[in-house]
């Protein structure tokens, strides 16, 4: 599928969060209970974005392994419960899209969550399989206009099996890996010959790849961009992919702002091939007025134009709108959480309205198809 860009849009707002590993579990905290509103109705108006290039849709069992993850991630207090998670599906990312007049969408399966070492599952092989059909069927309602991603934890024994699997079924596109998840940690040598040999496949396979890069290390930096950069993207040269968060996990820190500045230099020395390389905005740009004190708000502001700068060295043809729907940003509703998210860009990140506009109208190497 290809998309040519076109789209319009109307109104929008505020945001913010911290940023760890954890942090899309925590902000669909603030979700649980929504459900998806009515079909919107599209409006005309100047062309803003062309698509969202990270959405997670979940089925019902999904919805309650990712209950069971934040319980064990992030522990409610002493007597109190969460609420359940909603499940997402494809007519609900459409009404998302539609509210903020966006055309297409990258939508992601959860199934690596199954294999999340912080939770027991019973059955996982066949979860990780029913939730990557879910997210195939659901792609394949709106063909025209949404890209489905299957997901695996790259470390378990099924992953070259099920990577296999997804790759011969013409309703997916590609893969997304979630590396802090699935707790890799890219300065283990096991760990980095297992995602060597799945971006071998990949390559083979001509699939695609979305990757959340940052790990749990604490350490998290250039080190291990350019270890990914020398070891496993080199095993697949030519491979489409869209690196989530800038290289980062969900806000724009120091550790984030010096990987992707790795990025830079990669493709500044030619080791990198930008032509197949989108970058996501997805969870990256907070509000400053959100931030509790002074201080932090301008911490925030001094990030934003770092990110902002930063970008404009990578390149904004590479940058690509995505927002992480529906737990982005945290409080909106599902219908709205698009268009509001495109409110805190248009008002945080301090680009020029020209520039701003070229990156909305973007459209990410997972639209290629393959
Ligand atoms: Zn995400």
């Amino acid at each position: 599928m290809r998309l040519d860009g076109a789209a319009s849009w109307k109104c929008l707002r505020i945001v913010s969060l911290t940023g760890t590993w954890s942090a899309w579990l925590m902000v669909v905290v603030v979700l649980g209970g929504c459900g998806a509103e009515p079909h919107a109705e599209v409006d005309t108006g100047p062309r803003v974005a062309s698509a969202d290039h990270h959405m997670h849709i979940q089925s019902a069992e999904a919805a309650l392994n990712l209950d069971r993850a934040r319980e064990a991630v992030e522990p409610p207090p002493e007597g109190e419960t969460l609420d359940p998670s909603p499940t997402f599906g494809a007519a609900d990312a459409i009404a998302a899209l539609d509210a903020a007049g966006l055309e297409g969408g990258v939508l992601l399966s959860n199934a690596y969550m199954f294999a999340m070492p912080d939770v027991e599952v019973t059955d996982e092989l066949a979860k990780v399989l029913a939730e990557n059909d879910y997210v195939a069927e659901q792609a394949a309602l709106f063909p025209e206009r949404l890209v489905g991603l299957c997901s695996v934890n790259p470390l378990a024994d099924y992953a070259l099996d099920e990577i296999e699997r997804c790759g011969q079924d013409s309703r997916l596109t590609g893969l997304k890996l979630h590396l802090a998840n699935s707790d890799v940690d890219l300065r283990n040598d096991e760990h980095v010959e297992v995602l060597a040999e799945v971006f071998r496949r990949l390559g083979e396979l001509r699939m695609p790849v979305l990757i959340h890069m940052r790990t749990r290390n604490p350490e998290y930096g250039p080190v291990d961009v350019n270890i990914f950069i020398e070891r496993v993207l080199s095993q697949a040269p030519e491979l489409p992919i869209q690196i989530a968060h800038m290289a980062g996990w969900g806000g724009y820190d120091a550790a984030t702002d010096a990987a992707l500045a790795a990025f830079v230099e990669a493709f500044d020395q030619g080791t990198l091939a930008r032509e197949r390389f989108s970058f996501g905005l997805g969870a990256v740009v907070f509000q400053p007025e959100a931030a509790d004190n002074d201080q932090r708000a301008e911490r925030v502001r001094q990030s934003n134009q770092n990110l902002a700068s930063r970008l404009r060295e990578l390149g904004l043809d590479l940058v690509v709108y995505a927002t992480d729907w529906p737990a982005w940003p945290p409080g909106s509703e599902p219908r709205t959480a698009i268009e509001r998210n495109l409110e805190l860009i248009r008002s945080a990140l301090p680009l020029s309205e020209e520039e701003l506009e070229r990156v909305l109208a973007n459209v990410g190497v997972l639209f290629d198809g393959r």
